[in-house]
């Protein structure tokens, strides 16, 4: 059995995108092309079987960007840096 990681990264190179919803796993596939049943469902059922280290996983991985550097704010959450400098910059925008 892979890591729940290396799973993640797979469904990642398949074309799928992974989120958190709360403690719920959201993918979808977003290509390219059509997704691999034949690869796909054996990893789906691996997300499902060990939720909560894929929930753990993800807590640490970006959907957004697909990053893995994060960094914890003031309010103990941690961020994607990479996001959060977009979403700094956004509301700078906004501010002036
Ligand atoms: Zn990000």
């Amino acid at each position: 059995m892979d890591d729940i990681g290396q799973v993640i990264m797979k469904l990642s190179a398949l074309g799928y995108r992974l989120w958190l919803e709360g403690d719920r796993v959201g993918y979808e596939h977003v290509g390219p092309g059509e997704p691999d049943a034949v690869k796909v469902l054996p990893l789906l059922k691996a997300i499902r079987e060990r939720k909560a280290d894929a929930v753990y996983f993800l807590r640490c991985y970006c959907s957004c960007c697909g990053g893995v550097v994060f960094g914890t704010f003031s309010d103990g959450k941690s961020r994607c840096l990479v996001c959060y400098r977009k979403n700094l910059d956004s509301l700078n925008i906004d501010r002036s």
